[in-house]
Parts: structure tokens; C-alpha cells; sequence
């Protein structure tokens, strides 16, 4: 390890003191994986690590429900997943999925919508044909068109919001952090003994949810602003030291 290294390590407080963690929510997109979506396999090894020390892992993430099943699956993962940022939740100790809202008045708004502003595209994002609480027009969008004309429209109620990926139709009562409180009151948690990890807008919620907050190196200026740390390795590469730090920190109250 490169002595830069070792001495941030060695000053980093990566925890609040005599706290311990015991259910760590992760985004993937910017956290897990770095700019160009690849996944950081350190990152995979650390949180498999976190689930050998007894701490389950969820998956919290823009990412549609089967997309996040699959990195769940092949990490190894016991935590349930809170996907679609917090539309879509599942657990594997359930019957199903539970849709805390659904994508039909969103998708009916896009219809709306094409009929009303020219070239704009109803069927939106590929990624469209698996998702289940809302709807998601391509990000090349006109969205002061769109956002002025759902306002006067019957789906007003409906939330314009854009994302890297997408401009996203949705439920107000989408939002990772209502998903992270919904799971945590079906498996008994407290968001007390919650950390999250995060990088981007979509990670407030959760972050203002949950006791302990961690901005990945290269988060957006607001999401490190409101973290409670922020890591000072870019992307994937914070979960070793991160993940180190709270095993320790098991060892030593254990
Ligand atoms: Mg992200």
C-alpha cells in the first residue's frame, strides 16, 4: 500500500464512535461501479465480507428489479433489494415483489406527452420493458416542455425528475429512502443501525433516512455536502478500507 494511502486510512473515521452498523444499504451506478459502469471487484469481496461478519447487504438503486436480482444473486447477497429508487422492493424471505406504486399512469402520461410535444418519444429508455413503478422518457428530452406540461395536465401529481440516464415520470412516494424505511419496518430494522453509501441526488433521501452516511470519492458536490463522510477513494475503491474499518470495529466491541 502506498504510504499516501496507509496515512489517510490512518486518520480516516469512517465511523461515528461506539457504532457499529447492522445493515449497510449500497447504490450501485457511481458507487459500486465507476464511470464507465464497471464494477469494482474489490468492492464485490468487501461487501461479501460484510455478509460473512453476519451484516446483511441491500442493493438500493435506480436500476429496474431484474438488473439488480442478477448482481445480487451473483454477488451472494442476503439483504432484500430496493430498486427503481424505492418503487420496487423484494426480498427473498417474500412471495413477491412489492410495487409501492405503478407504471401505468406514468406510462399514460407519456402517451400524453408524445401527442402533445413534437419528436418526443413515449417509448423512452430501452430498459422501459422491465420497469414496474414508473416511467423513464430519453434523457435528450425537452424537459422544460415536459415538466410545464405535466404540470397542467391530470397527472400533475406525478413527479419530473431527471436523472444521468433518464427523465423519470414518477409517484412521489418513490424515493430510496421511503424504500429503505418501508423494508426496514418489514424486517424489523431500525434506520438507526443503518449505513449507506451513495454518490448521486437519488442517494439523498437515503442519506437524510438513515444514522450514517458515506459519499463516495467523485459523488456530486451535494451528496458529499450532506454525507456524514466522504470517502477519500474514488467509486468501488471506498468498500475495502470501509468495510476493514467496521469489522475492526466488531472485532474490538465483540
Ligand atoms: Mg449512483
Amino acid at each position: 500500500m502506498f504510504m499516501v494511502e496507509r496515512l489517510l486510512l490512518g486518520t480516516m473515521e469512517w465511523l461515528p464512535e461506539d457504532w457499529v452498523p447492522s445493515v449497510v444499504a449500497v447504490d450501485i451506478d457511481g458507487t459500486l461501479t465507476d464511470e464507465h459502469k464497471r464494477l469494482n471487484i474489490e468492492a464485490v469481496g468487501a461487501l461479501r465480507r460484510l455478509e460473512s461478519h453476519g451484516i446483511p447487504v441491500v442493493l438500493a438503486t435506480g436500476n429496474v428489479r431484474p438488473i439488480t436480482y442478477g448482481l445480487w444473486r451473483f454477488i451472494g447477497l442476503s439483504g432484500p433489494i430496493c430498486c427503481e429508487n424505492g418503487g420496487v422492493l423484494w426480498s427473498p424471505d417474500w412471495d413477491g415483489a412489492v410495487l409501492r406504486a405503478t407504471k401505468d399512469e406514468a406510462r399514460a402520461a407519456a402517451d400524453w406527452l408524445a401527442e402533445r410535444i413534437d419528436q418526443l418519444n413515449a417509448e423512452g429508455i430501452w430498459s422501459n420493458q422491465w420497469r414496474e413503478s414508473e416511467w423513464c422518457l430519453k434523457p435528450t428530452e425537452d424537459l422544460a416542455a415536459i415538466q410545464s406540461a405535466m404540470a397542467e395536465s391530470r397527472w400533475s401529481n406525478l413527479d419530473v425528475v431527471r436523472t444521468g440516464f433518464a427523465i423519470h415520470l414518477m409517484d412521489p412516494v418513490i424515493s430510496k429512502g421511503q424504500g429503505l424505511e418501508a423494508l426496514a419496518q418489514r424486517h424489523a430494522w431500525s434506520l438507526d443501525e443503518m449505513l449507506v453509501v451513495g454518490d448521486a441526488p437519488n442517494d439523498l433521501s437515503m442519506f437524510a433516512a438513515a444514522a450514517w452516511s458515506v459519499a463516495v470519492g467523485g459523488a456530486f458536490p451535494e451528496v458529499a455536502e450532506a454525507a456524514s463522510v466522504v470517502s477519500p477513494f474514488p467509486h468501488g475503491e471506498t468498500f475495502a478500507p470501509l468495510v476493514q474499518a467496521i469489522v475492526e470495529r466488531l472485532e474490538h466491541s465483540g
